[in-house]
C-alpha cells in the first residue's frame, strides 16, 4: 500500500533531493504539486507523470479537500509560510510532513499542531538525520553508555550564504538567520543524542556585514546545560563554510561524525576505530516512516512537538542573546 503525496512549493528543495527522493520509496508515491509558477505545472507534469486534476496553485489550494487523490502535503516552501500551508492543508483534511525549521516561532509552532489535532490529521517535521545510519548507531552509543556516561556534546553547522536578496535572508520568510536554516540540526543532535531538552541556554551572536543580515542573525555561539548535567557547546554561521560536525564525549571515550549533516558522504569515527554505514537517501527514508505512520496509524517520532521544542530552544537562544543573560527554555 502507498500513500500519495502532493509537494507544496517547488523549488530547489523539491526539485533537487524530494522529488527524485520518491522515485526510491516504497510506501510514498509522488502524485501531486502545488505551484505559484505556471511554468513549473508542464514540466512536473511531463516529468513525473502529475494528473492535470492534481496540480494546485496557493489560491486554490484549499480545494484539495475535494481530492481523495491527495492523502499527504509535503511544505517545502519558505519557512515563514509553514504555518499557513500546515493549517491550510490539516483544513483540507490532509495529513503533513513539514520541511524544518517548523515555523518562525513557537506560536505558529502551536497553531500547526492545533490543526492538525483538531482535524485529526498527522503532523511530522522533516528531521531527515533521525532516519540517518551514522546518527541512529550514535544515538545507540550515547544511550548504550558505550563510552560511559556522556559529559560533554560539541555540534555545528554552519555555510556561506550567497544571494544577498533570497528569502534565507529576510526575517518575515526566514524567521531568522543561520540559527533557524542550520543551527537547528546542532541544537537537534544535542537533543537525540542525550535523550534530554535544554535547561538553560547563554548564547551571543556575531555580526560581520550590517547589511546583508540585516535582518537576521549570522553567527551564533551557544551553550546548553542538559537537566542530567551534559554540557553542549554549539555554533552556527552563515559566514564561512566547513564546520558540519558533531562530537560527543563519555568518561570513557568519543564518537562524532564529521561531516554530520549533508544528504551524503557522512562520516563518523569514535574512540573505538571508523563509525562506518551505507549513506542512504534520508528524504526517502523520511517519507516512508511518515508513509508507515499514517498506514499503521501512529505518531512520528519527529512530531510537530519534536519541532516545536527545537522553536522553544531558538527563542530562548534569541532572548539570551537580547538580554546578555543565561535564560530558561520555555515547556511544550
Ligand atoms: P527555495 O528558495 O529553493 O524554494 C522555495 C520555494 O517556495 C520556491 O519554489 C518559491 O517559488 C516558493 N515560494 C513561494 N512563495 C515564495 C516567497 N514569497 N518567497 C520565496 N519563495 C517563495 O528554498 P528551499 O531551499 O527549497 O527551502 C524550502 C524549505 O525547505 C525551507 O523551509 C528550508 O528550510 C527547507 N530545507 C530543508 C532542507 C533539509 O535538508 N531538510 C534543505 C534545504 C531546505
Amino acid at each position: 500500500t502507498t500513500v500519495n503525496f502532493a509537494l507544496v512549493g517547488l523549488g530547489s528543495l523539491a526539485t533537487n533531493q524530494i522529488a527524485p527522493a520518491l522515485q526510491k520509496t516504497k510506501h510514498a508515491k509522488l502524485v501531486g504539486v502545488v505551484t505559484g509558477t505556471p511554468s513549473k505545472e508542464k514540466v512536473w507534469a511531463d516529468k513525473y507523470g502529475i494528473a492535470k486534476q492534481n496540480i494546485y496553485n496557493y489560491e486554490n489550494f484549499d480545494k484539495l479537500a475535494e481530492n481523495g487523490d491527495i492523502d499527504v502535503v509535503y511544505i517545502v516552501l519558505p519557512n515563514g509560510m509553514h504555518k499557513e500551508f500546515t493549517v491550510r492543508g490539516a483544513q483540507a483534511g490532509k495529513h503533513v510532513l513539514c520541511e524544518k525549521p517548523m515555523a518562525n516561532n513557537s506560536d505558529d509552532c502551536r497553531a500547526m499542531i492545533d490543526a492538525c489535532n483538531t482535524a485529526d490529521r498527522k503532523l511530522a517535521i522533516g528531521y531527515r538525520c533521525h532516519f540517518e545510519p551514522h546518527h541512529q548507531h550514535c544515538i545507540e552509543l550515547a544511550r548504550s553508555e558505550k563510552f560511559g556516561e556522556l559529559k560533554a556534546i560539541e555540534a555545528g553547522f554552519g555555510f556561506k550564504i550567497g544571494d544577498p536578496n533570497q528569502w534565507r535572508l529576510k526575517g518575515d520568510l526566514a524567521g531568522g538567520g543561520a540559527m533557524m536554516d542550520v543551527g537547528v540540526y546542532a541544537l537537534q543532535a544535542c537533543r537525540y543524542l542525550t535523550g534530554e531538552e535544554p535547561a538553560e541556554i547563554t548564547a551571543q551572536e556575531t555580526k560581520t556585514d550590517m547589511k546583508k543580515f540585516a535582518e537576521v542573525d549570522e553567527t551564533i555561539t551557544w551553550a546548553m546545560k542538559m537537566p542530567s548535567g551534559v554540557m553542549c557547546y554549539c555554533s552556527t554561521s552563515y559566514a564561512f563554510n566547513g564546520i558540519n560536525r558533531f562530537n560527543a564525549y563519555g568518561e570513557k571515550g568519543s564518537f562524532g561524525l564529521d561531516p554530520a549533516f549533508g544528504y551524503g558522504g557522512i562520516k563518523g569515527k569514535s574512540s573505538a576505530g571508523p563509525i562506518e554505514f551505507e549513506n542512504v537517501d534520508q528524504f526517502a527514508a523520511e517519507m516512508d516512516a511518515f508513509a508507515k505512520c499514517i498506514l499503521e496509524d501512529r505518531q512520528s517520532t519527529v512530531s510537530g512537538e519534536e519541532g516545536l521544542r527545537d522553536l522553544l530552544a531558538v527563542e530562548a537562544i534569541y532572548e539570551s542573546i537580547r538580554t546578555g543573560q543565561r535564560t530558561k527554555v520555555g515547556s511544550v
